[in-house]
């Protein structure tokens, strides 16, 4: 029987006196215009210095999915839930 979720730490490597530890933050690019939040993201922040990278495994399978020639655009159509905010000087609509 194992755990599922094994505390694995690895040596910093910025630091190198520091284990980065895994946690899940949000994970934000640009794909073209459009800003894209990624939430529940694995990351690995060092408990000493705070240097932090994105697991490399999930990087590539994001740039998989997030690849505008991997399959037809999804943004449009399908409509994530999200306030457009890709207007130059935004202003609130709202009376
Ligand atoms: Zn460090």
């Amino acid at each position: 029987m194992r755990r599922s979720m094994e505390r694995y730490t690895v040596p910093c490597t910025q630091c190198q006196a520091g284990q980065m530890h895994q946690h899940f933050i949000t994970y934000f690019t640009w794909l073209g215009d459009e800003l894209i939040t990624v939430p529940d993201f694995p990351a690995w922040i060092c408990d000493v210095c705070g240097h932090r990278e994105y697991d490399p495994a999930a990087l590539n399978q994001l740039s998989l999915i997030l690849s505008p020639n991997a399959g037809r655009p999804v943004s449009r159509s399908r409509g994530i839930p999200h306030h457009r905010s890709d207007k130059k000087g935004q202003r609130a609509s709202r009376p």
